[in-house]
């Protein structure tokens, strides 16, 4: 059980935490939030993803009321309360109390914890079916708590066999709910879309990890024309790190297999979480 969450600095136990009615999060979905694991009691990559966190503030033109050094201070004060050393943090910025219901005033922040969550190890092993869908994110370089299509297509999903979406807009494809979307062309180039997608923290992971072992990398414009010759694909997350894709719709892809590049890019992705956790040199870092 995870006992304690943080609203706006004040550790509250998670079972009677409350937000006020009035809250935009609630009411018109004007929020911001952030997410990312804690091994061995260290957060993940946690500068790029505090950064994140601070850019999707300013593009919303919400006002974080912590400095980042604060910010850390307090996950670590929440990290220490719950005691649990492999788990899960979740950032929260909302637009504030409205008294007229819609302009942005003091926003609420919120720092809660999750157990580690785990990706079924068959979906790893075997590689998932992706289900196009048209749509395109508002404000897509935001992490907005705003998941209407991803969340409202769920029975789709599940009817199409599918765990997981891929946004297109009629000629290119974009990402999917809460992953960034790959393919491997028969040539071997790993291309991604470089604009009007969330850039995941797991996706400027997995591109180093790509140019280190050599696979020539290029962020473009990806066309829906492209999926059939594609000779691999896949999907990058937080929650799912490298996550092997072998079909869209009805086209399988390649093999129907998760396929060599993925399987060393996701080898390679793992290694760096390592070589993270080897530099920390935790308690002499840690603020309080
Ligand atoms: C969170 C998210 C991602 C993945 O980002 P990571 O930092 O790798 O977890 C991709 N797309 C969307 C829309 C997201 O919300």
């Amino acid at each position: 059980m995870i006992r304690y969450c943080l609203i706006n600095g004040v550790l509250t136990d998670a079972a009677q935490a409350s937000i006020g009615l009035s809250d935009l999060g609630l009411l018109r979905g004007y929020g911001i939030f952030d997410y990312f694991l804690v091994r061995r009691g260290m957060p993940m990559f946690f500068d790029d993803y505090l950064d994140r966190f601070s850019r999707s503030a300013a593009l919303l033109g919400l006002e974080l009321p912590v400095s980042l050094p604060e910010l850390k201070a307090h996950i670590f004060r929440l990290l220490e309360a719950n005691g649990l050393s492999d788990t899960a943090i979740r950032l929260l910025l909302t637009g504030g109390y409205a008294e007229d219901s819609y302009t942005p005033t003091h926003p609420n922040w919120i720092v809660m914890q999750h157990p580690m969550p785990q990706v079924p190890a068959r979906q790893h092993a075997e590689g998932i079916k992706l289900m196009l869908y048209r749509h395109v994110r508002e404000l897509p370089e935001v992490k907005s708590t705003n998941y209407l299509t991803g969340i409202r297509i769920r029975e789709a999903l599940k009817s199409a066999g599918a765990p997981e979406v891929l946004y297109h807009d009629g000629r290119c494809v974009s990402e999917s709910a809460r992953s960034n979307f790959y393919i491997i062309t028969q040539e071997g180039v790993l291309v991604t879309p470089r604009d009007k997608v969330l850039h995941g923290v797991t996706r400027k992971q997995v591109l180093q990890s790509a140019r280190e072992i050599g696979i020539p990398v290029e962020e473009r414009e990806l066309l829906l024309t492209e999926l059939p010759a594609a000779a691999e694909t896949f999907l990058t997350s937080t929650l799912k790190g490298v996550l092997p894709v072998v079909q869209i719709d009805e086209l399988r892809i390649g093999s129907g297999a998760p396929g060599p590049i993925s399987t060393r890019l996701g080898e390679a992705f793992r290694a760096r979480v390592e070589a993270y956790l080897q530099q920390q040199n935790l308690p002499e870092e840690r603020e309080f």
